[in-house]
């Protein structure tokens, strides 16, 4: 595996499998890598030639006060992971090469980026979706692959590639979870033990709104009264949003009667966490 820094060696390579007619997929991360991450580059495995993972802690997606500085970064240990793998790329630009001095460009997608995390993280999904379009443009990818976990950022990106008719394949990959059903991600090691332990009511307050829709409940309200309550009994956690949403527009949505977002964000200590899933009214499954 190589790993390139330069942005213009990254563009040579690139280049020349396009003309070699090499079909590359693209996985961009911000490093610190866990399973989640490793299964999307396997995904990306089976569908190109080239397979590159991107490694950059974009400081334009973090507002302040939040954890950029801190963010957690093994490099050594991820280009380790990602050689096992068979990945052929770690692309690992540096932000003063990605940001040069009087950068002033960026690419919005409107409605989709204003509710949920958009809300609480202003100017989150501008840092996303630009970077993300830099990225296309440095690796020139055939097909990228996100992560369901970071439900509106899929769909954000989805919307920007049809909009500005960008020719790269975006596919999603189902959220990866630990043993114990925690959604995976760098920020759990935030976490204390105990924490954890809060951590995985997300998921099971999840799996209870998926029971009550199973068992017939499709009031929208009832569902998120009992989610919320559940997250908070016990305390040590705070909702940031817990929220019922079409899973393509992100509408709010009151009665369940189709195929609908449940995405949540809570924060436990300093880590603010994500989970989502599909509820599917039995009737139409
Ligand atoms: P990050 O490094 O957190 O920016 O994530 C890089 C990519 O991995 C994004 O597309 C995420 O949605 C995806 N990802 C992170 N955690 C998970 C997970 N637990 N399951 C599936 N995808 C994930």
């Amino acid at each position: 595996m190589r790993v390139i820094e330069s942005i213009s060696e990254m563009q040579q390579a690139a280049e020349q499998w396009r003309n070699e007619r090499t079909k590359i997929c693209l996985v961009p991360t911000m490093g610190y890598l866990h399973e989640g991450h490793l299964a999307l580059a396997r995904k990306a495995r089976g569908l190109a030639d080239i397979v590159v993972v991107s490694i950059f802690v974009n400081p334009t997606q973090f507002g302040p006060g939040e954890d950029y500085e801190r963010y957690p970064q093994d490099m050594e240990r991820d280009v380790r992971l990602l050689t096992e793998l068979g990945v052929d790329i770690t692309f690992a630009p540096r932000a003063f090469e990605m940001y040069s001095q009087g950068y002033q460009t960026y690419v919005e997608v409107k409605e989709l980026t204003q509710p949920l995390c958009g809300r609480s993280r202003p100017g989150h999904f501008l840092g996303v979706t630009s970077v993300v379009t830099k990225l296309f443009n440095i690796v020139r990818p055939h097909a990228a692959v996100f992560g369901e976990k970071d439900f509106q950022q899929l769909i954000a990106i989805q919307r920007m590639v049809r909009d500005l008719n960008m020719a790269v394949e975006v596919i999603g990959h189902p959220i990866v979870r630990e043993p114990d059903g925690l959604a995976m991600s760098s920020r759990n090691t935030y976490m204390s033990a105990e924490q954890r332990q809060t951590a995985l009511r997300l998921n099971r307050s999840l799996k209870k709104a998926e029971q009550l829709v199973a068992a017939g409940e499709r009031r929208g309200e009832v569902i998120l009264a009992r989610v919320r309550g559940y997250l908070e009994e016990g305390g040590g956690l705070r909702i940031d949003y817990a929220d019922l949403r079409d899973p393509d527009t992100l509408q709010e949505v009151t009665l369940v009667k189709g195929p609908t977002l449940l995405a949540m964000a809570a924060y436990i200590g300093k880590a603010r966490l994500l989970d989502n899933r599909i509820l599917t009214p039995p009737s139409i499954k």
